[in-house]
Order: structure tokens, then C-alpha cells, then sequence
């Protein structure tokens, strides 16, 4: 590295900080109103105006970032269509609303800079059904940024890790006289219940993708600011919806008329928790939720399971998978049933490539200045991130990819209620990644 580049490093170092109220502001917008997967409509809205403004050569809406029909576990028409009525009333761009109708969220802002590597940056933009706490110990709730959509909160940091990436579009729009190659600011729907990347994917934008990257905010009470940066693994899964069509029948005057749909049910769920261990991975395996029966004296002619299962590789999750088919499509035929299965979300094995990882790592600690604790590779962090789906189409073609932590003292672990983190960490994610991408389009 020359001295240019070193000059490149303090730039984005200095910028970031500079940014901070304007990061802060975006967050807590973000924070006040959140919006479910597919239903990004206000989010994506404001994301598109600010790609523009910042600008970008390029930004995507509507139908250009999903493939429509590789969407999965969208809302209920209804449901988006209520929503878009809600939004629409507040006097938003109609133009942009109306091409995201129908659950069409999301978008993609693309800075041209010449010849060069292409590098994509995921940002997840979703909330959760959530209800975030409201006690003056919470802090969004005592500096009044608290949702204000009762039940649904930004309880997983999607609205800091929206605001990071459009600080990142904005701080290397400005430097772009300095850059070489493409960068694709990637503003993901629906990343809860992994439904979002398969259409990201599908749609082909990771194709020509050399380097990808995705961060999450975290950390315990008390965690100093690092980036964390390790191998990341994480779980592939499935998630599905099961439905078992019966038929109904007076239980007492003919029960063998009918074709008990509960029973299939049940019949599946012992046996689906009773897969065989997989050899040469970890795997899991739930039923969370079953839904059955019309009354006491009726055979019941409808069940629905919402299921998923885990695997620590693609391989594993995929032998899960085929074996829960097979179950749930012999449980209906034992009982004269038949049975649909509908996929609704779904996520790969992932783990970050080790020469990306080292780039991270000396970027972030000798370039920038940040702090970088080093990640064990550890079962207790496994979770599933359909960033994978991402990663593997990047891999694909020989890319490389690389996942981080954007650490700071959170208040709570995500998900939870109370879930809340230091905004300078805002600050820690614009400047790692714009110095990663700056360092690999010099
Ligand atoms: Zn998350």
C-alpha cells in the first residue's frame, strides 16, 4: 500500500465519524417505522432517495431486484395490500410505491467507477413481529425513537444495518474519482425466516459478483467495539408449510367415513422429530406449530404443520429435508390424506472464504484503525443467514465472500424486546465497509 491509498483509509476514517448524526437520524427513522418482510415499502421508498441523492449510477426498484416468482413466504395478499394503502396515505414518491406493490420490495444501488473488481454489499432491511419494550430503561423508548407500529420492532438492528449501508453508498460516492471497478449497495427484504436472498439471487445480480460482504450488528452489555471476524459458519435450513387434506365425517354415526387430517398430523410430528441422525454434520429438526380440527364429534379434515429443519452443510440440511418429505407424505397416506408441501424459506450452509477473512482483518485493524477481535468457530453461534444463498452464487464463479460482526455493547441479544446498540457502531460499519471496498478497488 502506498501512500494514496493510506490517504483513501483516513478519508473514510474521518467521513464516517463525520457522519454520525446524520447515520443516528436515518437509524432512528428506520427504528419508528418498521415494516415486516415484503412489506419494506416506506423503507425501500427512502432507501431509493437516498441512493440517488448520494449518487449512485444506477438504483433499482420493483421487479429489477427480485425475481417475482423466487420469492418465498410473502404475506397474505391482503395483508400487503393493507399495508401499501397505509403507506401510500402518507404522501410517499408514488411513482416508486406503485412498483413495489405487491410485496416487491427492496433495492439496489450500482456505482460505476470503470474497469475494476465488482464488489456487493448486503444490507438487510426487515423488521420483526416484535413488541418492543416501552420502559424508560429502553432507550428508543426514553429518547422517543420507539416503533410506532404496535407489535412489530426493529428488534434484530435492521434499521442500523440500513442506515450503514447507505452511509457506505454515500461516503464512496464522493471518493469515487479514487475507486476502480462496480459496487452493488444490495438492500435485501424479508432476511427473517430466510426469505428473501433466493430472489436476489435468482434475479442473477451475484453473477458477476468477485467479492461479497454482510455484517451484523451484536455483542453483550458491556462488549468493546471490534469488528468480529471469523468462519462464520452458519446452518443451512428449510423452512416448511405442511397441509393435510382430509375428510370430515360424523365421528360417532360413521368415523370411518372420514379421513382424519389430525392424525396424519400427528403421525408426522413424532415421527419427524424421530429422523435419524446425520453421520457426518450436525442437524435439527422442529415442528413448531400445528393447527387442527373443526370440533370434538368431527373427523377433521385439515392440518397445517410449520416446520423447519437444520443442517450444518447444504448436504446435511438437504438429507433433512428429503427425509421430512418423505415422512409427512407417508403420514398423509397412512391415513387415506393427502398433503401439500410449500417451501417458505430457505437458507445454504455458509462459511467465510479464509483469504477475505485476512483481508478484513488487516484492512480493518492496520488501514482503519478499528478494533478486530478474531472469531472462534464455534456450534454456539449457529444460526441460519440467507445471505447464504448470496455467498454460495458468488463462490459459484470463484468469488469470494465474507461475513462480519459489528460488534458494540448491546443492551439485549437480538430478537429480544429490549434489543438496542450504541450508534457509534454505525459509524464502525460505514468505515469497514467502505475501506473493504476501497481496498479491493484500488
Ligand atoms: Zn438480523
Amino acid at each position: 500500500m502506498n501512500e494514496q491509498t493510506d490517504l483513501i483509509f483516513r478519508q473514510i476514517a474521518a467521513r464516517a465519524a463525520a457522519l454520525e448524526p446524520e447515520l443516528t437520524a436515518l437509524r432512528r427513522d428506520f427504528h419508528r417505522h418498521p415494516e415486516p418482510g415484503w412489506m419494506e415499502l416506506r423503507t425501500s421508498v427512502r432507501i431509493a432517495q437516498a441512493l440517488r441523492d448520494a449518487g449512485c449510477d444506477e438504483v433499482l426498484t420493483g421487479d429489477a431486484v427480485c425475481d417475482r416468482d423466487s420469492r418465498l413466504g410473502l404475506p397474505s395478499e391482503a395483508e400487503l395490500d393493507a399495508h401499501f394503502r397505509r403507506v401510500a396515505a402518507d404522501g410517499l414518491d408514488p411513482v416508486l410505491l406503485d412498483k413495489m406493490r405487491g410485496g416487491m420490495t427492496g433495492v439496489i444501488g450500482i456505482l460505476r467507477c470503470g474497469p475494476g473488481p465488482v464488489i456487493a454489499l448486503r444490507f438487510d432491511v426487515d423488521a420483526l413481529p416484535v413488541a418492543e419494550a416501552d420502559d424508560p430503561a429502553h432507550r428508543p423508548a426514553a429518547q422517543g425513537f420507539r416503533s410506532e407500529v404496535p407489535g412489530v420492532s426493529h428488534a434484530c438492528g435492521h434499521d442500523g444495518h440500513t442506515a450503514i449501508g447507505l452511509g457506505t453508498a454515500k461516503l464512496l460516492c464522493e471518493l469515487r474519482g479514487q475507486l476502480r471497478g462496480t459496487v452493488k449497495f444490495i438492500f435485501q427484504p424479508a432476511e427473517e425466516g430466510v426469505r428473501g436472498a433466493k430472489a436476489i439471487v435468482e434475479k442473477g445480480h451475484l453473477d458477476d459478483v468477485d467479492y461479497l460482504f454482510g455484517a451484523h450488528l451484536g455483542g453483550e452489555p458491556g462488549q468493546d467495539d471490534a469488528v468480529g471476524v471469523g468462519p462464520n459458519r452458519t446452518l443451512a435450513t428449510a423452512k416448511l408449510d405442511v397441509v393435510f387434506h382430509g375428510k370430515a365425517a360424523h365421528a360417532g354415526l360413521v368415523p370411518d367415513a372420514g379421513n382424519n387430517a389430525m392424525l396424519s398430523a400427528a403421525t408426522a410430528i413424532l415421527n419427524l422429530h424421530a429422523i435419524p441422525r446425520y453421520g457426518a454434520a450436525p442437524t435439527r429438526v422442529n415442528v413448531g406449530r400445528v393447527t387442527a380440527g373443526s370440533g370434538r364429534n368431527v373427523i377433521c379434515d385439515r392440518a397445517l404443520l410449520e416446520l423447519e429443519v437444520r443442517g450444518l452443510t447444504t448436504e446435511a440440511n438437504d438429507y433433512m429435508c428429503a427425509y421430512a418429505k418423505r415422512i409427512v407424505e407417508a403420514a398423509a397416506q397412512m391415513h387415506g390424506c393427502t398433503c401439500e408441501i410449500a417451501l417458505r424459506g430457505e437458507a445454504a450452509g455458509d462459511c467465510n472464504d479464509p483469504a477475505l477473512c485476512q483481508t478484513v482483518l488487516t484492512v480493518c485493524r492496520d488501514r482503519l484503525g478499528l478494533a478486530v477481535t478474531e472469531l472462534p468457530d464455534e456450534p454456539k453461534g449457529y444460526i441460519s443467514e440467507d445471505y447464504s444463498l448470496l455467498a454460495a452464487r458468488v463462490r459459484a464463479h470463484g468469488g469470494q465472500s465474507c461475513y462480519f460482526k459489528n460488534l458494540s455493547a448491546c443492551a439485549a441479544p437480538i430478537h429480544d424486546p429490549r434489543f438496542d446498540f450504541p450508534e457509534r457502531a454505525l459509524v464502525n460499519g460505514v468505515t469497514a465497509f467502505a475501506g473493504l471496498t476501497a481496498a479491493l478497488m484500488q
